[in-house]
């Protein structure tokens, strides 16, 4: 699934899977699994270098990525699928240096073991903790956090979503044949370009798989042909879809591989007819052999192009192609913890870097003197600018440009700010941009990431040139899957 940050929407890149094998089976592991007792099964075959063994093992912990960690032959391997404390049997395969570990099996199950709610859960891999009942995900994701954030302090309880289902703002969703010829549509498997065929993803919004659906079965009546990434040909190859979650407004972006659409109107008219609540069609033209799902050329076939929705008690408008948070209910949270930490008196100047269409910093400005909000997307930066109209707000800036450039030339000029709220991508931000934060000395960095990696990362490097980090805030942004978000509080020293 996820994630996130990337305004092109990335698919996965790698067009093999390794672990498709055990797609059925795998369902049925946990229920299956009550039933079964361990005899030491072994086998192997030996190919050249290649071999493979079937051993039982017992997992002793998770990884960060929420696999589970067992030892075999002096080695450390991981295993999706399988929890802590659980006896189990996995096939080991070795090729060279490269080893690869499947369950097969689970012996003993764990008490955190629950049944996936998604009957797609373990051919898609776009969640990756379904597996496991909710105490578990929030102590993975607690204890992920503890241990990336060790060097800094304690980090505060993860703030949970009640209903971690249903919650995606955004969906794309991409459309193929399966043997027979008929239109499939569906989520790429992880890491794959595999077309699962579904008809709801439990974390999408319900409307949107609803519409998405609709148009699978208009492509038929329609004579449109999904396209194909391998032979060039075909029409459309994915929808988009934006729900405003307070507005109810409705987006549709149909991507599509040529500009010439037939019957354009007609298909519109009857998409409208079929979903009313639909309030923008928009069609983007990606005619690039390209993991990307948005090309450059964007057309309104319908409504304004945009959907409003409402953030913090503030309205914003979101274009196709900008960054906006996914989970709307959380990010309220999250920004609240984020502004709570600039510690505004009204006086402030702000920089909201990684700005996005700028909903962090207009949330801020209520509060502060000033606000400079810096962004790479252009489409996001010119949303901000007509989001701060929109909202009445008076004392917000945007710019468009690297952040990290940005901030070297505030620097360079002897600007003065006072906090620095930053937002960036999973990447995290750069040296550039650190080193001017570290000479403009705003009092208080608060930094709200997508990947507490690289969050800690950028952390340690504030901290070894006068910074302290006060608090972390993990919060639970992305139920199902092994991501989460996390805020710190960081000062500087006296
Ligand atoms: N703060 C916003 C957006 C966060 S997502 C929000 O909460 O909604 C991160 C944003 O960083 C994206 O909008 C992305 O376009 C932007 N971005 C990525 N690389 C950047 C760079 N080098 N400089 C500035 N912005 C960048």
């Amino acid at each position: 699934m996820n994630k996130r940050k990337n305004n092109g929407y990335k698919t996965q890149k790698k067009r093999h899977q390794s672990n498709k094998s055990y797609g059925k089976n795998r369902s049925a592991l946990a229920t299956e699994s009550n039933k079964l007792h361990g005899k030491q099964s072994k086998t192997s075959n030996r190919r050249g270098n290649k071999k493979k063994v079937t051993v039982e093992v017992v997992c002793a912990g998770l990884s960060h990525e929420g696999k589970g960690i067992v030892q075999w032959e002096g080695r450390q391997l991981e295993v999706e699928h399988l929890l802590p404390g659980e006896k189990a049997e996995i096939a080991v395969s070795t090729s060279g240096r490269v080893v690869h570990a499947q369950l097969k099996r689970i012996i003993t199950p764990a008490k955190d073991r629950v049944k996936p709610m998604c009957s797609y859960y373990y051919a898609c891999g776009g969640c990756q903790l379904q597996h496991m009942n909710e105490q578990a995900q929030k102590r993975f994701k607690q204890e992920t956090i503890q241990k990336l954030m060790r060097p800094f302090g304690k980090p505060e309880l993860i703030l949970t979503m009640d209903h971690p289902y249903d919650y995606r703002n955004k969906s794309h969703t991409t459309f193929g044949l399966n043997r027979e010829r008929q239109i499939i549509g569906g989520l790429y498997a992880q890491n794959s370009h595999q077309l699962i065929s579904m008809d709801r993803c439990l974390i999408h919004d319900p409307k949107a798989d609803e519409i998405w659906n609709t148009m699978k079965d208009m492509m038929k009546s329609f004579k449109m042909q999904p396209y194909n990434e391998d032979t060039g040909r075909g029409f459309l190859r994915h929808v988009l879809v934006k729900v405003g979650k307070v507005s109810g407004e409705i987006m549709v972006v149909l991507v599509v591989a040529s500009p010439i659409f037939k019957g354009k109107n007609h298909f519109v008219k009857a998409l409208r007819k079929a979903h009313p609540e639909i309030t923008t069609i928009l069609m983007n033209v990606n005619n690039r052999n390209t993991s990307m799902v948005l090309g450059n050329q964007e057309k309104v076939l319908f409504g304004k192009g945009t959907i409003t929705d409402t953030l913090c008690g503030m309205k914003f408008d979101i274009s196709a192609k900008s960054f906006y948070q996914i989970n709307p209910v959380q990010t309220e949270k999250l920004y609240a913890r984020a502004i709570g930490m600039a510690q505004l008196t009204g006086k402030e100047t702000v920089i909201d870097a990684y700005c996005g269409i700028g909903t962090i910093g207009l949330i801020a400005s209520q509060k502060a003197g000033k606000v400079i909000g810096v962004e790479l997307n252009k489409d996001a930066v010119r949303d901000a600018i007509h989001n701060s109209k929109r909202n009445g707000v008076k004392n917000a800036r945007f710019y468009q440009g690297d952040a990290g450039e940005f901030m070297v030339k505030m620097a360079a000029h002897g600007e003065k700010a006072d906090v620095v709220i930053m937002d960036p991508p999973r990447s995290g931000s750069d040296e550039a941009f650190l080193s001017s934060v570290v000479k403009l000395k705003p009092k208080r960095v608060v930094y709200v990431s997508c990947n507490p990696v690289t969050q800690a990362r950028d952390m340690k490097y504030l901290v070894q040139n006068g910074y302290e980090v006060k608090r972390i805030q993990p919060v639970d942004m992305f139920p199902q899957t092994l991501h989460v978000e996390s805020v710190a509080e960081i000062v500087l020293k006296k």
